[in-house]
């Protein structure tokens, strides 16, 4: 499941194979953008900003600059294929498939985007107006968890475990880390934000479980990254808490649109060490 973590490494992998590569083709399969076409255009750097990711790109006149922005949600993904021997020289590859959203094409790859939403072309110069309702992001150069922190106090009467996912207040934070969170926390999942004490703590350690994680092949929040110990409670319900054996718990959580950050999600929890 794509958090924070995911689609910043993801953006560190696409930057290294793209950047700088002129796109020989471009096939967008969205309405919006059926039509556009970027070829020859250069792509100068991708980024991540919580779970959106920015491919931005160059006009061949220097001047004009488009930024792709793709969100991953549940299950999207940017993949990239090799274009090599005979393909390279011939015709281009087809990706079937009525999940493809977009496929990037330079002289070396192919890059292309299945089950992401809002695809969009905007000028370059336009992201931070469409992204601006994002709360700060551990991974970017301008995180301030003070402002994280006085967002999610102001939330005061939203269950933290919602609050935690609530992108306006801090981007990055998926499923996965908000159970881990809660449970290094030692907050049950139920406890209004108003009724947590130390929201300082919890947001600095959804920061740095999100920043440690950047670098690392799967998520681990344990500090034991060998397979099957590595997360807490997530995913383990009925399976002993490793901190004080007895049953994870697991129920689901939210009531809100599928979309929307109060989702319903199912949950895992420890009853005696989340109380
Ligand atoms: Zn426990």
């Amino acid at each position: 499941m794509p958090e924070g973590d995911t689609v910043a490494r993801l953006a560190r992998t696409l930057g290294a194979q793209l950047n700088g590569k002129v796109l020989h083709a471009t096939e967008f399969r969205v309405p919006a953008h059926a039509t556009a076409d970027l070829s020859d255009w250069v792509i100068s750097d991708v980024v991540a900003r919580g779970k959106h990711l920015l491919i931005r790109t160059v006009a061949p006149d220097g001047v004009r600059h488009l930024s792709l922005h793709s969100h991953l949600r549940m299950d999207g993904s940017w993949l990239l294929f090799p274009r090599a021997g005979a393909a390279r020289a011939t015709r281009r590859r087809q990706f079937p498939g009525a999940d493809v959203r977009v496929v990037l094409t330079t002289a070396e790859s192919y890059a292309v985007a299945r089950a992401v939403t809002e695809v969009r072309l905007i000028p370059t110069a336009d992201e931070g107006r469409m992204l601006n309702h994002l709360g700060p992001d551990p991974l970017g150069d301008d995180w301030d968890a003070a402002i994280a922190v006085d967002r999610m106090k102001a939330a005061s009467t939203e269950l933290l475990s919602t609050a935690l996912l609530d992108q306006r207040i801090m981007t990055g934070v998926g499923n996965v880390f908000r159970c881990e969170v809660l449970f290094l926390a030692g907050v049950n999942p139920w406890r209004l934000v108003a009724d947590v004490p130390h929201i300082a703590d919890i947001v600095d350690c959804a920061a740095r479980l999100l920043q440690e994680n950047v670098s690392r092949r799967w998520r681990v929040t344990t500090e034991d990254d060998r397979r099957g110990r590595e997360l807490w409670v997530y995913g383990r319900a009925r399976q002993p808490c490793r901190r004080c054996g007895n049953a994870v718990r697991s129920g689901t959580v939210g009531s809100g649109a599928p979309d929307a950050h109060d989702a319903p999600r199912l949950i895992y929890w420890c009853a005696t060490c989340q109380q």
